[in-house]
């Protein structure tokens, strides 16, 4: 079987949706899943319905509104007839929403998020599905739920894989099949998400559970480059790269292909083609076994909206092991994603994430037994196969408030 995944980008438009019947007519569809982000922004769009919902604002409907037309107007370019099975499902779907904001009480945020973000991979999945069934492709929209359990972790699930595998399994090797990505279910039957951009790791699930012979994910670039062409000039694709460059270049914030989509992959040596979506003759990427496969030219890869954070002990003491335990035990707990470490005799530097909102109430934790400065808003830069030429035209995009190298690897903060 193979494994396809389109994201948001590929979606984004009625244009898009015909463009899978081309990429699948191209490629064959025969013993295929395909995996499927919301169309365009939408998970964004989810998001704003998420906030307006929990600040009991009164747009809340004009979001909701915003989402609901923005799939009519593609079902209304994809489907001729006037009154389309499509459009019952659609309303069926945002009936549900409705039903879950009137009658939810929760008041846990992450609960609440992925119970409605969800929506957008259903209605991308249903659009697409009745689209192909309709052009000649017949396949099966099965919900991912039914499929991937995980933990009750919400916005971060865990894959229960020993569940995952079982149910995933059972399914028919010799069809075509359609489903979300982004989504699973934990074991009281809520909806659950993977972390953002999660859609390449539920492909990549499905393609280990069912030892897939390939992951194609389809893009709107060429395939992995060497930057990303958003911020950096004459970028170049690297053709073949091995699974030990594509982790660590997505650990290092790549986001080309979410950083825990290799590991499975990997595991059972399932060769993973990144490719575009509009040039179908073009090669893009393979990522597969062997060390020698590495790129010969330097990779840039950038994290933003990080913060620096250097911690020393109040009466002068020394960081070390004991301190550094109680450190990370307190990041740990305000699930505060460590991107660099840096530690000297009187001061520890971390580079972090602060995905969940959690800054402040760790400063208020960590400055009781320690003093703290940190900037904000600055970059990670990480450079691979680090040249001087490379570390230089880094340098000059700001400046430089932490350095640190290993092994041709390296790394810049920047303000
Ligand atoms: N739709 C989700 C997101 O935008 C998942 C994905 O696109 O991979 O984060
Ligand atoms: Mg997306």
């Amino acid at each position: 079987m193979k494994v396809f995944k389109f994201g948001g980008a590929s979606v984004k438009d009625a244009i898009g949706v015909k463009n899978i019947l081309k990429v699948l007519k191209n490629e064959g569809f025969e013993n295929t899943l395909i995996v499927i982000s919301a169309m365009g922004k939408m998970t964004n769009a989810f998001e704003k319905i998420v906030t307006a919902y929990c600040q009991k604002s009164k747009d809340l409907n004009q979001h909701i509104n915003y989402t609901k037309n923005y799939h009519l107007t593609i079902t209304t370019e994809l489907f001729n007839s006037k009154k389309h099975l499509i459009d019952t499902e659609i309303e069926t779907l945002f009936g549900h929403l409705s039903g879950f904001l009137i009658t939810n009480k929760s008041t846990d945020y992450n609960y609440i998020y992925d119970q409605i973000v969800g929506f957008g991979e259903l209605l991308s999945t249903k659009i697409i599905s009745f689209y192909l069934n309709e052009n000649n492709i017949p396949n099966n929209w099965i919900d991912v739920r039914d499929f991937i359990k995980t933990d009750a972790n919400y916005r971060d699930a865990k894959v229960d894989w020993e569940k995952t595998i079982t149910t995933i399994q059972r399914l028919d090797k010799n069809k075509l099949f359609i489903t979300q990505g982004f989504l699973g279910q934990s074991s009281n039957k809520n909806t659950t998400t993977l972390g953002r951009e999660g859609s390449d790791y539920s492909a990549a699930i499905f393609a280990y559970c069912l030892n897939a012979q390939s992951l194609t994910i389809w893009k709107d670039v060429e395939g992995v480059l060497n930057a990303d062409p958003r911020y950096f000039e004459n970028t170049q694709l690297l053709e073949q790269i091995s699974y030990n460059e594509a982790i660590e270049m997505a650990f290092y914030g790549a986001s080309v292909i979410h950083p825990k989509t290799l590991k499975p992959l990997e595991n059972k040596n399932i060769p993973l083609y990144v490719r575009s979506f509009d040039n179908l003759k073009n090669v893009g990427t393979t990522v597969s076994k062997g060390h020698y496969l590495v790129p010969e030219v330097s990779c840039f890869i950038l994290k933003q909206q990080q913060i620096l954070v250097s911690i020393s002990a109040k009466d002068f003491s020394f960081m070390v092991e004991s301190n550094l335990s109680d450190i990370f035990k307190v990041l740990h707990t305000f699930k505060l994603k460590v991107n660099l470490i840096q530690n000297s005799a009187l001061s520890f530097s971390v580079c972090i994430e602060d995905k969940f909102n959690n800054f402040t109430q760790f400063l208020n934790e960590i400055s009781l037994n320690y003093t703290i400065t940190y900037f904000e808003n600055v970059v990670l830069y990480t450079i691979r196969h680090a040249t001087e030429n490379a570390i230089k035209k880094i340098e000059q995009k700001g400046e430089t408030l932490l350095k640190q190298s290993t092994q041709g690897t390296v790394q810049l903060v920047i303000k």
